[in-house]
């Protein structure tokens, strides 16, 4: 997600790099290049075209600072603007009782799963959530969903298979509910293929009933600016509250979430990034805009990573990291962390710079094998070695492959990704740190 994008944007910002300040020419042609990023990403055409208009006039108004460059005002303008795109802040759900959330959808958006991807996350907060399952066209989606209640033991209302009246489930429901000792409901919907007359009915009536405090839209961010447009159908028909975009984690190209929010009004609330229960974040803008231009997302990776590991450990490696004080002892920890985590990519996708540095690095260098055999060289390192990776010269990197059944080939690879790991996260530390002075001239 968001690749190509990325890299359009940090081609447009090499541009600007070495330029002594910023002009209106040399900002329209970097910005030509941006516009037809956006487009290509599926951006919403007038969206991206009052984007590049707020960009501008932002880079155009700014007080030209000395200590500034202009590549970096601009990266600075850029995840401001981002940020305000994809709505701010992050919009949390109204939980007040009676608390019921409706999923709303079309077929294969992810609803049932996001349903129980959502109960998981509350559950995991402290409440206490029911699932119901109201679709009545799909048994197999009753079964999915609670399948996926028994996995992660929340209880779930299933109707009878010959049960035709949703309404009459929805009551039902509500009676179940009294003895389940739940704080709040989650209801599964039918969905369609395409978004006809029966099914807006039907869901409006429910709603009716219902009178939920959150109706979720489930969007398959893959499928672009269909998805912005299904947003809006749903949102004529029952008045959605917020949207859950899934499948942030495939390949498309991003502009559903970049365009939705502009043209609904509506705050996107939650991504799901995967197939499993615990892929699935709240969506939080400025971080998402962190990642499409490569600054990282350390917040959401620590927080990610907090039921693994201490919290405390984590946030400390993560501010060494951005202050450049990182050395092979971090590496070691982060790299048993990551190496249980599981898949490595969309969370190393999380580390400022690593879009960049993972095309540099050979294609097997995140495999878990060489990952064993990177940290079984760290571990043949000296205390000192691992503090100061610097004095490792000739016949230290001899004794380190020999100890650690390596070769010195090897522990050069290594040393000179570490080095340029370092650098990279060095240069992002300062990136941001440069944001926060000007954020506090504002
Ligand atoms: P529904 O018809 O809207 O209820 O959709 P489902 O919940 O059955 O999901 C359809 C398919 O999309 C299933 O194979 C899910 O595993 C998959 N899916 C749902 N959310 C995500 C996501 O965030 N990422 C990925 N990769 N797959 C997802």
């Amino acid at each position: 997600m968001f690749n190509s994008l990325s890299d359009s944007l940090d081609s447009a910002f090499k541009n600007l790099r070495g330029q002594g300040k910023i002009s209106e020419k040399n900002i329209s042609d970097a910005l030509r290049e941006v516009r037809l990023a956006l487009l290509e990403a599926d951006v919403d055409f007038t969206v991206a075209k009052k984007f590049i208009a707020n960009v501008k006039e932002q880079a155009l108004g700014e007080k030209v600072m000395k200590s500034v460059k202009p590549s970096e005002l601009i990266v600075k303008i850029f995840h401001d603007e981002l940020t305000a795109l994809l709505g701010g802040d992050n919009e949390p759900l109204d939980l007040t009782p009676p608390a019921r959330i409706m999923m709303v959808g079309l077929n294969g958006a992810g609803k049932t799963t996001t349903s129980a991807k959502l109960a998981a996350r509350l559950k995991k907060e402290g409440r206490r959530p029911l699932l119901v399952a109201c679709d009545l066209y799909r048994p197999a989606a009753i079964d999915q969903l609670a399948t996926l209640a028994k996995q992660i033991d929340v209880p779930v209302y299933t109707p009878d298979a010959s049960e035709t009246d949703l309404v009459k489930v929805a009551k039902d429901s509500l009676k179940w509910a009294e003895g389940q000792n739940g704080t709040l409901m989650i209801f599964d919907t039918a969905g369609r293929q395409e978004i006809d007359e029966k099914l807006i009915g039907e869901l409006k009536e429910l709603h009716n009933f219902l009178a939920p405090k959150e109706t979720l839209l489930v969007a398959d961010a893959a499928t672009g600016q269909q998805a912005v447009s299904v947003a809006n159908h749903f949102d004529e028909a029952v008045g959605i509250t917020g949207i859950v975009l899934t499948k942030l984690d495939g390949d498309a190209r991003g502009g559903a979430a970049l365009s939705m929010r502009t043209i609904t009004g509506k705050p996107i609330k939650y991504a799901g990034e995967g197939e499993k229960i615990e892929d699935f974040t709240e969506f939080h803008p400025e971080r998402m805009a962190g990642r499409i231009l490569d600054m990282g997302d350390v917040v959401s990776m620590v927080e990610h990573v907090a039921d693994k590991i201490d919290e405390k450990e984590a946030m400390k490696a993560a501010e060494r990291m951005q202050s450049g004080k990182f050395d092979f002892n971090d590496f070691l920890s982060q790299m048993k962390m990551i190496r249980s985590l599981g898949p490595l990519d969309g969370l190393l996708n999380m580390l400022p710079g690593m879009k960049k540095l993972k095309k540099q690095l050979p294609s097997d260098a995140l495999n878990t094998d060489k990952m064993k055999h990177m940290e079984a060289i760290v571990l043949s390192m000296t205390p000192k070695e691992r503090e100061r990776p610097e004095i490792i010269k000739g016949t230290r990197r001899k004794r380190i492959a020999m100890g650690s059944g390596t070769s010195v080939l090897e522990v050069n690879r290594l040393l000179k990704q570490f080095g340029e790991m370092r650098k990279m996260m060095r240069s992002k530390g300062k990136m941001k740190q440069m944001m926060k002075q000007m954020g506090g001239m504002e």
